[in-house]
C-alpha cells in the first residue's frame, strides 16, 4: 500500500488552546477538523514542510526551533497508509488567519474530542491533554 508522509502541528496560543482547521468542501474527509500542516515535498525535512505550510495556509512565520516533535500518528486509509508526525508550537509571528478560505478554530485540549476530526488525528488528542492538561 501506498505510505503518505503528512507532517501537522499543534499550535498553542498563551491560554494554552489548540488551533484547528476545517478542511474545505470539494477535499477528501470535507468540514472534519484537522491540525494544520500538510504533505512533505520530496527533499523536505517535516519541520521545512511545516514553515512553508504555516505561511501558506495562516499566513504566520515559524522559526524552526520553535517546533518541537511530539508524538506521531499512523493509519491505514482504504488507499494509502497515513504516518503524520505531530509537532508542538508555543511560539510564531503574526497572527493565524485564514489564508485558503478554510475555517479556524481555538480548542481547549479537553474539547478537542468533541469535534469531528479525521480517523488519523483524533488519537493524537490525549498527547495534547497530558501535556496542555483539559
Ligand atoms: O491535506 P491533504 O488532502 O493533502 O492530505 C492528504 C490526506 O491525508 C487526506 O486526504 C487525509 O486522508 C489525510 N490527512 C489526515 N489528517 C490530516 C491531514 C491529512 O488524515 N491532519
Amino acid at each position: 500500500m501506498r505510505l503518505l508522509l503528512v507532517v501537522a502541528v499543534a499550535l498553542v496560543d498563551t491560554d494554552g488552546r489548540v488551533l484547528l482547521a476545517q478542511r474545505p468542501p470539494g477535499k477528501q474527509l470535507a468540514g472534519l477538523w484537522e491540525f494544520p500542516g500538510g504533505k512533505v515535498e520530496p527533499g523536505e525535512r517535516p519541520e521545512e514542510t511545516l514553515i512553508r505550510e504555516l505561511a501558506e495556509e495562516l499566513g504566520i512565520t515559524v522559526e524552526e526551533p520553535c517546533l518541537a516533535p511530539l508524538t506521531f500518528a499512523s493509519h491505514a486509509y482504504p488507499d494509502f497508509h497515513l504516518l503524520m508526525p505531530l509537532y508542538i508550537c508555543r511560539r510564531w509571528q503574526g497572527t493565524p488567519r485564514s489564508m485558503e478560505g478554510q475555517a479556524l478554530k481555538w480548542v481547549r485540549p479537553g474539547a478537542l474530542r468533541e469535534m469531528p476530526m479525521p480517523p488519523a488525528d483524533a488519537p493524537l488528542i490525549p498527547f495534547l491533554v497530558d501535556l496542555l492538561g483539559p
